[in-house]
């Protein structure tokens, strides 16, 4: 039978975490405390420590993380309806979601084809005398702020708010941690990500005080003490099983990235193909490599080489095969937007396995069938 290898199977990312996961589950299970209490508090605790920034909220999920941030803005006074907010066109929906949740304006920026996120020039060409935040997204685990863009934000006076949802460990090329590059920041532990819970789950940082007090109180009804509601919230708080299952994994997080560097290193030397555009590595500071993402020159050959790999016996998959400006719940929302850039990533890019359940001589096989795909012959 031919090898197959898969793009991820969580079972086997959680196994060798599972007698420290069972520890912590069984921690709460006996503990009687089931929302809150001391498995989020060390999560939190961690985060700071991770991030060297001096508040984190543990919260439900990325999503959440992120429409607490800009509704705590809003709740501040700091952000009104109608503002502008300029968010990478490639990206999760979830980054535009929060933006409209909150009744804000996203205004999409095309990316550098070469980094697939945000640059200097394209916060620059999205300034209007509106915008009063930025929302960078570290997409596929690379860092996507630098000492240009920190100098435009801080020109223009804006808020800046990190996706760090892809690229928890990563560091920026000033040497700083993404969740600690801006002023507030959204982590996502979806399973699929670096560090998965066995559920939903996300946290925020900041480095102001009252932003994080106005983000707990949001997420625990508007309840800044106990039945007392300062805003009209919801209930979005981390579930202390989840915490547990984090404070397990996150103390592995170095070796996470390490691993996911090496074998983006064996991709890098290893693979040649003419067909193929390979992922740019940033000068300075670290990738994580949430995602290893190739493109074809030729977007037409896309399915073919898809069903090619997969023949082969290699798992594949799409980040992201339709940008959030083009899915029908924004239909007629972003009309006239020039988005070339991000509508042809989103056509040619290819993700490749780099999981725990890929070892670095599967990365170098993986590389040796990529080469062997040639389209004139297939
Ligand atoms: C996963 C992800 C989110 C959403 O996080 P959830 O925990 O799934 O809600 C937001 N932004 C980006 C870039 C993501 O990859």
């Amino acid at each position: 039978m031919k090898k197959r290898y898969e793009f991820l199977d969580l079972g086997k990312v959680n196994a060798p975490f599972m007698p420290e996961i069972e520890a912590g589950v069984a921690r709460v299970l006996a503990s009687g405390r089931y929302v809150g209490g001391p498995e989020v508090e060390r999560l939190e605790e961690m985060l700071r420590e991770a991030t060297g920034m001096p508040f984190a909220v543990g919260v439900s999920n990325g999503l959440d993380a992120l429409r607490l941030i800009f509704r705590a803005y809003i709740g501040l006074g700091r952000l009104r309806p109608g503002d502008e907010v300029i968010v990478p066109a490639n990206t999760y929906i979830a980054s535009v979601l929060a933006v409209t949740d909150a009744g804000l304006v996203p205004v999409l920026a095309d990316p550098d084809p070469a980094t697939m996120n945000l640059s200097a020039d394209g916060l620059r060409m999205a300034l209007t005398p509106r915008t009063r935040a930025v929302l960078t997204v570290h997409l596929y685990g690379r860092p996507a702020w630098d000492a240009e863009m920190e100098e435009i934000a801080l020109k223009a006076g804006l808020i800046v708010v990190e996706d760090n949802a892809q690229a928890i460990g990563a560091l920026s090329p000033g040497g700083i941690p993404t969740g600690a590059l801006g002023d507030a920041a959204a982590f996502s532990f979806y399973p699929t990500k670096n560090i998965g819970a066995l559920g939903d789950a996300g946290a925020v940082t900041t480095r102001d005080e009252a932003l994080a007090r106005a983000v707990r109180a949001l997420a625990n009804y508007g309840s800044d003490r106990r039945y007392h509601n300062i805003y009209e919230g919801f209930n979005c708080r981390l579930d202390p099983v989840q915490a547990a299952v984090l404070t397990a994994k996150l103390p592995h997080l170095a070796e996470e990235s390490r691993r996911r560097q090496k074998l983006a290193r064996v991709y890098l030397e290893c693979i040649a193909n003419p067909a193929l555009i390979l992922p740019d590595v940033p000068a300075g500071g670290t990738h994580v490599w949430h995602q290893f993402v190739i493109r074809l020159r030729d977007r037409a050959l896309r399915d073919r080489f898809i069903a090619y790999l997969d023949t082969e016996g290699v798992g594949t998959d799409i980040h992201y095969a339709v940008p959030p400006h083009l899915q029908p719940c924004y239909r007629g929302r972003f009309d006239g937007a020039e988005l070339p850039v991000t509508e042809e990533l989103a056509a040619s890019v290819v993700s490749l396995p780099i999981s725990s359940c890929t070892t670095p001589a599967d990365a170098r096989e993986i590389a040796g069938i990529i080469n062997r795909f040639n389209p004139d012959t297939l």
